[in-house]
């Protein structure tokens, strides 16, 4: 898939400069109309693995939706019976290594079939990639001791055992500014002892473990990976968020003299900042993928309504404010995708894609929530009923503007990432003259 694209290695042998031009591109045109930089064909395997998912969708992810009815996350035994069924179906951790029992596919791949699967909030469920199991698979993976491996990767890979992350935490903590962190880790005989307050903790209910951001004396921002049995963990409340999706909902927990042992540290001490860098992009990026496919759903219900339902002598999808919506709506869902799939080319040529996947979620996060405004209002009251699933995704993908960064922070480093390259292009000019 996205197949051709010229790897960063292989773009500068090539001679290609960072504007895309081949050095004497003038003289040697030929080359380059031979081998397509970009390519937007899927693997014939990649197209019948979506097709798969799609099918898995309407065929057991749908129908099993009027289940879902609990007002603090999906039941767990649904989503053990769906995962049950998706491993059947061969459409199991599709971002999961094989080693762990997945598909092993790359972040282009999974780009696609997390589309797929997010056209029923129950799929990423069902296939083992849903929040927040999927930034923290993908953390374990690349950061873990082969003991932490052992003892949490590989269950939560096979969807035996949940998760959760704990990093906010309520005023004066960290929300949008993670190094107002106020949870501590103080040194002890052997291990630490953690303490502090974290809320909005999506999944904590019913997790096996957590993973928790805290400074850690005398060494700063550092990740413990507790077990929620541990009696210096309770969950406090759940809170009650407008989305419904989340097994567990989202709680306040708090840590009371939490002590661990040194082998709860995850990666090394005072590094937590930069391991939260390797969760975030690809768990932004999974985070669109999701939401792009429910946008979807929605869409093509507002198609179905708008071309069935009539007013003033005409379906309403002949008549031109609607029309504008439906097309408004579609270019939102080409370019949300097209920006995903530059930021999984990205990540997959080992990339930070810090600046992608924040272009990624910010134009995402909002156009979703654009696609899903529109298709409501054009099907009426409808739209913000029960009668379809637009109300339920007005109230699931409402809070996706907000984490994994809400948009103005994206914007916000967006455009001082510009300013700083302007000031360097400027300094170096200066320098050069
Ligand atoms: C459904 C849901 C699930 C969540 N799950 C988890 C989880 O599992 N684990 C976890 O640790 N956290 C989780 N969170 C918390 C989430 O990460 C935070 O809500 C997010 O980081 C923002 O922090 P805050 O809510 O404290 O907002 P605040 O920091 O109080 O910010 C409030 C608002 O101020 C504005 N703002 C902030 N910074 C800027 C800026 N630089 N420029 C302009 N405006 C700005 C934005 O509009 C922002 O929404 C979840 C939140 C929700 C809603």
């Amino acid at each position: 898939m996205i197949a051709g694209a010229v790897p960063a290695g292989r773009a500068a042998a090539c001679g290609i400069d960072e504007r895309g031009r081949a050095a004497g591109w003038e003289l040697d045109r030929p080359s380059l109309l031979s081998a397509p930089v970009i390519d937007f064909e899927l693997e014939p395997e990649l197209k019948e693995l979506r097709e798969r998912v799609a099918r898995f969708v309407q065929e057991v992810a749908i129908p099993a939706e009027p289940r879902d009815v609990s007002t603090h996350g999906t039941p767990d035994a649904l989503r053990a019976e769906l995962q049950e069924e998706a491993k059947r179906w061969g459409i199991f951790g599709p971002q999961l290594s094989e080693e762990l029992g997945g598909l092993g596919l790359d972040h282009r791949g999974t780009a696609v079939i997390l589309e797929e699967c997010g056209y029923s909030l129950l799929g990423p469920q069902a296939l083992n990639c849903a929040a927040p199991d999927e930034g923290n698979l993908h953390m374990l993976d690349v950061i873990a001791s082969p003991a932490q491996r052992e003892r949490y990767l590989v269950p939560l890979a096979a969807g035996d055992i949940r998760s959760c992350f704990s990093m906010t935490e309520p005023a004066p903590g960290a929300g949008s500014d993670p190094t107002m962190l106020r949870t501590t880790a103080r040194r002890i005989d052997g291990g630490w002892s953690i303490s502090g307050r974290k809320w909005f903790i999506t999944g904590a209910e019913g997790a096996a473990f957590t993973i928790c951001m805290a400074v850690a004396e005398d060494a700063g921002a550092t990740m413990f990976l507790v077990d929620t049995d541990n009696p210096g963990w309770r969950i406090e409340r759940i809170l009650d968020v407008t989305d419904r999706a989340f097994p567990g909902g989202h709680a306040e927990v708090v840590f009371e003299d939490c002590e661990v042992g040194d082998d709860a540290v995850l990666g090394r001490v005072g590094e937590g900042f930069s391991y939260a860098q390797v969760r975030l992009a690809p768990a932004r990026l999974t985070h669109c993928e999701r939401w792009l496919g429910a946008a979807r759903r929605a869409h093509d219900f507002a198609l179905d309504y708008v071309a069935g339902r009539e007013a003033f002598g005409q379906p309403l999808g002949e008549l031109g404010m609607v029309q504008e919506k439906l097309a408004r709506s579609l270019i939102d869902i080409e370019t949300a995708r097209l920006l995903i799939w530059r930021c999984a080319w990205a990540l997959d040529r080992g990339e930070s894609a810090k600046h992608e996947s924040s272009v990624a979620k910010a134009f995402v996060a909002e156009a979703v929530n654009r696609v899903v405004d529109n298709a409501v209002q054009v099907c009426g009251a409808t739209g913000v009923s029960g009668e379809g699933p637009l109300a339920r995704l007005i109230d699931e993908t409402r809070p996706f503007r907000i984490y994994d960064g809400p948009t103005e922070t994206h914007l916000w480093s967006i455009a001082r990432r510009q300013l700083r390259a302007r000031a360097a292009r400027a300094t170096g000019l200066a320098a050069g003259s």
